[in-house]
């Protein structure tokens, strides 16, 4: 099964991604992640998006096409993938298609997580995320059970991101609304566009999406 998950900064592509990721055996593929990885790891490509991603403008399509050209040929990914976070603009988009038809794949479905701008700010406000494992955890909708300690790992130490800052949640919001809204309507055309409600719970939209996905037509 290949999926992609769409929706803006903070809507939960992260946490439905590994859920979806352990439910259906498919690779999470999360490219802020992957260019966080650069960053961290000091590469070229890292040291070229880190102002980008710091001043919560897009990383230029050809690196990031690139990477995910790359990406999609490890072999995690032969049982499907789920993106997140990719494409986030209409040549992106484009490049994916001539990608997959290249490799003679194609996508299952397209869901967009819808959240209100409000809720989002929000969202990115409280998130962190435990610094050995990557588990994602917010303040106040999902706490560790035991404070300071990761429920998955039991790690005690845990991360925030330089960019959930309200100014650069307020550059990313729109750069979803300029450049990443506008390839609805491309996977709408091609009858893979499901919406979601993001407002809901993590449990209830892992409801949805798993029945969006049960009812999906065999391609
Ligand atoms: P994205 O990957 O879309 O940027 P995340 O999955 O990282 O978003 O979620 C952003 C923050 O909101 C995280 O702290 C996460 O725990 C929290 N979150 C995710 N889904 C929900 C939800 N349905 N309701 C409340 N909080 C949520
Ligand atoms: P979020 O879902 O919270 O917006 P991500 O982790 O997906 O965050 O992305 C963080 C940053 O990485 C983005 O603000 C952007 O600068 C860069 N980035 C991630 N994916 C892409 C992409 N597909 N195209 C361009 N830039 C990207
Ligand atoms: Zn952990």
């Amino acid at each position: 099964m290949n999926l992609i998950l769409l929706g803006p900064p903070g809507a939960g592509k992260g946490t439905q991604a590994k859920l979806l990721e352990s439910l259906y055996h498919i690779a999470q593929i999360s490219t802020g992640d992957m260019l966080r990885a650069e960053v961290a790891a000091g590469t070229p490509v890292g040291k070229q998006a880190q102002a980008i991603m710091s001043s919560g403008g897009l990383v230029p399509d050809a690196i990031i096409i690139e990477m995910l050209k790359h990406r999609l040929t490890q072999p995690d990914c032969a049982n499907g993938f789920i993106l997140d976070g990719f494409p986030r603009t209409v040549p992106q988009a484009q490049a994916l298609d001539v990608m997959l038809d290249a490799a003679g794949l194609s996508l299952n479905a397209v869901i967009e997580l819808k959240v209100d701008d409000d809720a989002l700010t929000d969202r990115i406000g409280g998130r962190f995320s435990c610094a050995k494992c990557g588990a994602g955890y917010h303040d106040q909708f999902k706490p560790t059970e035991v404070e300071g300690v990761c429920d998955v790992c039991g790690s005690t130490a845990f991360v925030r991101r330089a960019d959930d800052n309200r100014e650069t949640v307020a550059a990313r919001l729109v750069a979803y609304h300029q450049q990443t809204a506008p390839i609805l309507p491309h996977y709408a055309a091609q009858g893979r566009l499901h919406r979601v409600d993001g407002m809901a719970s993590m449990e209830e939209v892992t409801q949805q999406i798993e029945s969006v996905l049960s009812a999906l037509p065999p391609r």
